[in-house]
């Protein structure tokens, strides 16, 4: 894994090229939310030794270990004709939190798949964007520097998405610090409850999966259970072992909703409510939970998510008119294999949602 991850830094960080988006810090549109400004296009389409290096890089995800179980066979043009008009995905990980691809390949998948704008979002961390900045240079497509926050709230743990940020602003750096100690200590106490109720070994076998000492998250333990037998997909672990009510769930303080609106505004960028559909919130709790997000400045819900039905869709397009909150849309992808949604696979937005990219 080391290994691939170096080759995959000197195959795409040789670029010279600026980030090709910087956040305007004097920005003037609606609720703090601000315009992404072009500070330079990607360059022209890549040349041909370009399309080598980059399908060279796929064949070598291919081949990663220890993660071949989750491969899935695919054979991607790395530089797609890019469509008419431009397709979105604001919403993905790496192995900076617990996704199963370094930033970089990550980047050169989403590429190949035809997304135009790519928003890298690890769980409460910034380390991975310098480098899928670069591949994006690469690759001809726009990286949005991006994080995803957890966020506590009236007992639920919610999921808020940061995009435009400025990577280097201290506010949000000790925001995110802050969150990541909270992390470790969480993932002993899943272990021991996982002890506890029969499964031993839990804590050992996740950090097998952990591919970035500073982030231990949920799904490097559903990894391990899948690998020991408990379930088939992570998914199911999650529904069995993880979530509140079951004998993994360990109770954990993150951020404030307040405060983490206020470390991505401080930082430039727009915070949206991830799936909001996954959440186990009723209609009145979630009307409550958008009027709040709306009242301390919030500014998007994730619209069109893997976790949402098509009705679902409906739904959320309908609370983001009437709670005046921009829509987003991401495929909140982890790995080949793993996640049943891949890039580039979201339908459009929905007619009469004002999308979060309408002043970038
Ligand atoms: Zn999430
Ligand atoms: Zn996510």
């Amino acid at each position: 894994m080391l290994q691939f991850h170096a080759a995959a830094i000197t195959a795409f960080c040789a670029c010279t090229v600026q980030s090709v988006f910087a956040r305007s810090k004097s920005t003037s549109s609606s609720k703090g939310a601000g315009t992404i400004r072009v500070v330079q296009r990607a360059l022209e389409r890549p040349i041909e030794s370009k399309r080598r290096e980059t399908g060279a890089l796929l064949e070598s995800i291919r081949q990663t270990e220890p993660f071949a179980r989750f491969r899935k066979a695919d054979n991607l043009d790395p530089f797609p004709p890019r469509s008419a008009v431009p397709r979105y995905d604001l919403h993905c990980h790496s192995t900076h939190s617990d996704g199963l691809l370094t930033p970089a390949a990550v980047v050169a998948r989403a590429a190949a798949r035809g997304v135009d704008f790519l928003a890298l979002t690890d769980h409460d961390e910034l380390s991975g964007l310098a480098e899928a900045r670069c591949a994006a240079s690469e690759a001809g497509i726009e990286l949005v520097c991006g994080a995803e926050l957890s966020v506590s709230w009236n007992d639920n743990t919610l999921h808020v998405v940061a995009l435009g940020i400025d990577p280097e602003n201290p506010r949000l750096i000790e925001g995110l610090d802050a969150i990541r100690i909270g992390r470790s200590a969480r993932a002993r106490r899943i272990g021991d409850a996982l002890a506890a109720a029969g499964i031993e070994g839990a804590y050992e076998g996740a950090m097998k999966y952990v591919t970035s000492e500073r982030l231990v998250s949920r799904t490097h333990f559903a990894r391990y259970l899948v690998e020991a037998g408990y379930a088939r997909e992570t998914k199911d672990v999650f529904k069995r072992y993880l979530t509140r009510g079951n004998p993994g769930y360990v109770a954990h303080p993150w951020a404030t909703l307040s405060q983490a609106v206020g470390w991505i505004h401080a930082a430039g960028g727009q915070a949206v409510i991830a799936h909001p559909g996954r959440y186990k919130i009723n209609a009145t709790g979630m009307r409550g939970l958008l009027a709040e997000f709306r009242d301390i400045g919030g500014d998007a819900i994730e619209v069109l998510s893997p976790s949402h039905t098509s009705a679902q869709y409906t739904e959320f397009a309908t609370y983001s008119r009437v709670f005046e909150l921009r829509g987003s849309c991401g495929s909140d992808w982890h790995g080949p294999g793993e996640s049943w949604m891949d890039f580039g696979d979201l339908p459009e937005m929905p007619t009469g949602v004002v999308p979060v990219w309408k002043d970038w």
